[in-house]
């Protein structure tokens, strides 16, 4: 319709109204996409930070179970040596049975029937009274 260097004052002013609307558009296109590119990287940065407390995590988990598998294989230890000595115990008690069994046996005293007449001590087996002679009521 008009030649370009007879364009009105309005429609230039109009040129220029929308220019700086699309300016203002960019700019603020611009802001958003660096506000985009803030929230990403805190994003990525939360990532990374729970990706690192993550790693922590597993790795605490893997030490506790280290030292959970130390204690049991101590307690494991512990049981085993106890077990050993009452083993070696029970073992004791039987060779003192079997070596110092019979000299017991001699210690204990024989049963004995005590005479009426003399009170003299007499095996239960006897009839008669060794010292006198008396016989003996079973
Ligand atoms: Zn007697």
């Amino acid at each position: 319709m008009y030649p370009r260097r007879r364009m009105p004052i309005a429609r230039t002013a109009l040129l220029v109204g929308a220019t700086s609307h699309i300016a203002r558009g960019q700019v603020n296109q611009a802001n958003m996409q660096a506000e985009n590119a803030y929230y990403r990287d805190q994003m990525r940065q939360q990532e990374i930070s729970q990706q690192m407390q993550m790693q922590a995590q597993i790795q605490a988990q893997q030490q506790a179970q280290q030292a959970a598998a130390t204690e049991e294989a101590v307690r494991r230890g512990i049981a085993q040596a106890e077990e050993e000595r009452k083993r070696a115990e029970q073992q004791n008690t039987q060779f003192q049975a079997q070596n110092y069994g019979q000299n017991s046996n001699v210690q204990q005293a024989a049963p004995v029937m005590t005479c009426d007449q003399c009170k003299a001590a007499n095996q239960v087996t006897s009839s008669f009274c060794s010292n006198c002679g008396n016989r003996l009521i079973r």
